[in-house]
């Protein structure tokens, strides 16, 4: 971990008079004892670790006290001049207890300093109580969620790299702190309310992600959509119009030189001491890994944090088909950068995998090619071969970090986003069974109480819940990529608005997917179980509001399905009902719809939809509004952590 040079102090300060207290004490028991001053130990421990910061401010934990714990009774059989056993053995406990004493306060403060600087929740926040304050509203919008695994199958190398990858994710937690906002410690050093802060860590920064990134923080203004990737005060003409090198780069932030001119810094640069500790952990835990693609993996990631340049370490990943830990860790994904949807933000899961549950979904990938085939969609909008190579597995994840763990949590994952790895070798969709289940539980069952008509409940399920989810992160896969009519890549040339439509394709494929699979057998559930679970997780996904692409793409599907009588709303009620057969149309035809945007890169078509569609009509708001005044949370967040794994 690291901290903050104030922290430091502090910290050093704490533990130095704790040590000095409790010698104070034990030193009546004993007072001729020739003891070694035990505030040494800990403290030239402490030292070390934070002494290396000059040349990497994030210091590797001290391996001397996570591996050779000080021992006591080697120091003491130096000391020649003990004669009396019971006074041997009250030095010894002793120098025991302080020690003792010391570890526990240097775990105390580091867990504090965990909640407060990393985020996470926080310990100084009751959960349990019911809201009072408007910011008690604001902290209730999530529900705590204990993110544990069984790690009993796991070998001690195979534990020491899950401690160690979660350090390495953990640092993803500053990168993209600064990404999304700035400074981190000045704005937690200038908000008062313990709430306010605890709020603050949540979202990442003074806006709240839920709330269309509306700042909460008195006096801050409104984000600007290209977060801190560019010049707060750069227009889209100006950058359009300059030639700044890397202009549509994923891996650099673009800055305003002293005259005034744009220019660009990779993140391996701006970042490079991070980078640095990251690249040696990641290196650390190749040495540890026995499984060989994994290893490699992490050798290659390791090096590629260093110059950004990931291709080849995304293959590997492709590559590895039999460890039972993974990782993702680095700048990933494009979401935050709202003004072009061009640069990445860092972030890191630590997973892992569930072999029994991966193998039951292998099986469906060998069913794209035949699916991309079938697309409602003229043959031009489904030309591109997709990846044979595809692969579905199932997590338990044990660490969110970063862009993933702020706001609304991501419970299924496909990658790499490279399309260069994904024509050649296809994704790996992660679907990350322990996170969806928090959200099936707290947030999916209680919405449908609510807002679902009574005949149709029984339809809600776990099992729809995960497949609705794994079925959208397949669909990724489907469609096209380039654009049919020379104009680029797809992503490129619909810019800020391409992360929505892709979502949103990617919904309405999945559920095409569930219904061809089902009419072929394969799939046995009743459809209605898949469709009112789905229709279920537009209202769950709605109120993620207007900020992120996933909210943006289940506004614009709402409106649509409204308009088509996929459903209707039970006025005296205020459930709504799913009419099946339309619901049916509405998904065919707004799939179709979609891919002829994406094929032929139609920026002012999508722009007009998200325009159009993507807003959260009145009816829908107030009904919105029931499920909060109800006090169903909108979002998990995740007490996390090697403490939680007991690491
Ligand atoms: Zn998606």
């Amino acid at each position: 971990m690291k901290l903050t040079p104030t922290f430091r102090s502090i910290l050093l300060l704490f533990v130095f008079s704790l040590s000095i207290a409790a010698c104070k004490t034990k030193k009546s028991v004993s007072d001729s004892t020739p003891q070694s001053t035990p505030q040494d130990v800990p403290m030239d421990t402490d030292q070390k670790t934070q002494g290396e910061e000059t040349e990497v401010n994030f210091p590797e934990k001290n391996s001397d006290l996570d591996d050779e714990p000080y021992d006591p009774t080697q120091d003491q059989s130096s000391n020649d001049s003990k004669d009396d056993p019971t006074l041997e053995e009250s030095i010894e406990s002793v120098i025991n207890d302080v020690f003792k004493t010391v570890e526990d306060a240097v775990d105390d403060v580091t867990n504090v300093i965990d909640d407060v600087i990393r985020g996470g929740v926080q310990d100084n926040y009751d959960w349990s109580k019911a809201p009072e304050t408007s910011t008690d509203s604001l902290l209730h919008k999530y529900i705590p969620f204990r993110l544990d695994a069984d790690l009993s199958h796991l070998s001690a190398n195979q534990i020491k790299i899950v401690g160690k990858l979660i350090d390495a994710a953990e640092v993803m937690n500053d990168l993209f702190w600064y990404e999304a906002y700035g400074d981190k410690n000045i704005l937690l050093g200038s908000i008062d309310d313990p709430a306010l802060v605890s709020f603050a860590m949540i979202n990442y920064g003074p806006y709240d992600r839920l709330n269309g990134n509306k700042a909460f923080i008195n006096g801050v203004k409104d984000k600007p959509a290209g977060a801190n990737f560019y010049p707060a005060d750069m227009t889209k003409e100006e950058f359009e119009a300059s030639d700044v090198e890397d202009k549509k780069g994923l891996y650099s932030f673009v800055r305003r030189d002293r005259e005034g001119k744009l220019y660009t810094i990779p993140y391996h640069e701006q970042f490079s001491s991070e980078v640095k500790y990251v690249s040696n952990l990641l290196a650390e835990c190749a040495e540890l890994a026995e499984d060989p693609g994994f290893k490699k993996y992490l050798e290659l990631r390791s090096k590629a944090l260093l110059n950004d340049e990931y291709q080849e370490s995304d293959m590997a990943w492709l590559d590895m088909k039999e460890n039972m830990i993974d990782v993702v860790i680095g700048p990933i994904e494009s979401y935050e950068d709202q003004l072009y949807g061009y640069r990445t933000a860092h972030e890191g899961y630590v997973l892992i995998k569930d072999m029994a549950w991966s193998k039951r979904l292998a099986k469906y990938a060998k069913f794209l090619p035949d699916l991309q085939r079938g697309l409602p969609v003229p043959a031009k909008y489904k030309a591109e071969e997709p990846g044979r190579d595809t692969e579905l597995n199932a997590y338990d994840v044990i660490f969110y970090s970063g862009d993933c763990n702020a706001g609304s949590k991501t419970i299924a994952i496909n990658l790499p986003n490279d399309e260069e790895v994904q024509l050649a070798k296809g994704t790996r969709r992660l679907q990350l069974k322990n996170a969806m289940r928090a959200k099936f539980d707290k947030i999916l069952v209680p919405i449908s109480e609510e807002l679902i008509d009574p005949s149709q409940r029984k339809h809600i399920t776990f099992d729809a819940f995960f497949s609705n989810t794994m079925f959208h992160e397949v669909a990724h896969g489907l469609g096209i990529k380039n654009t049919i009519n020379g104009k680029g890549m797809v992503r490129e040339v619909l810019k800020e608005h391409a992360s929505a439509l892709e979502e949103g394709k990617a919904d309405m494929l999945g559920l095409y997917m569930i219904k061809q699979l089902h009419n072929q057998g394969e799939l046995t559930e009743d459809l209605m179980d898949y469709y009112v679970t789905f229709m279920t997780s537009i209202f769950r996904s709605v109120r993620f509001g207007a900020s992120s692409a996933h909210g943006k793409a289940n506004m614009i599907r709402f409106n649509y399905f409204d308009e088509m009588g996929a459903f209707t709303r039970n006025p005296e009620t205020g459930t709504y009902k799913l009419n099946f057969e339309n619901f049916e149309k509405a998904m065919d035809s707004l799939g179709e719809k979609i891919l002829v945007l994406q094929g032929d890169g139609d920026y002012n078509g999508t722009a007009t939809l998200v325009k159009e569609k993507g807003v959260i009509k009145s009816q829908l708001q107030a009904d919105l509004d029931r499920l909060s005044q109800k006090g169903i949370p909108v979002d998990v967040i995740f007490e996390q952590g090697k403490r939680v794994l007991g690491l």
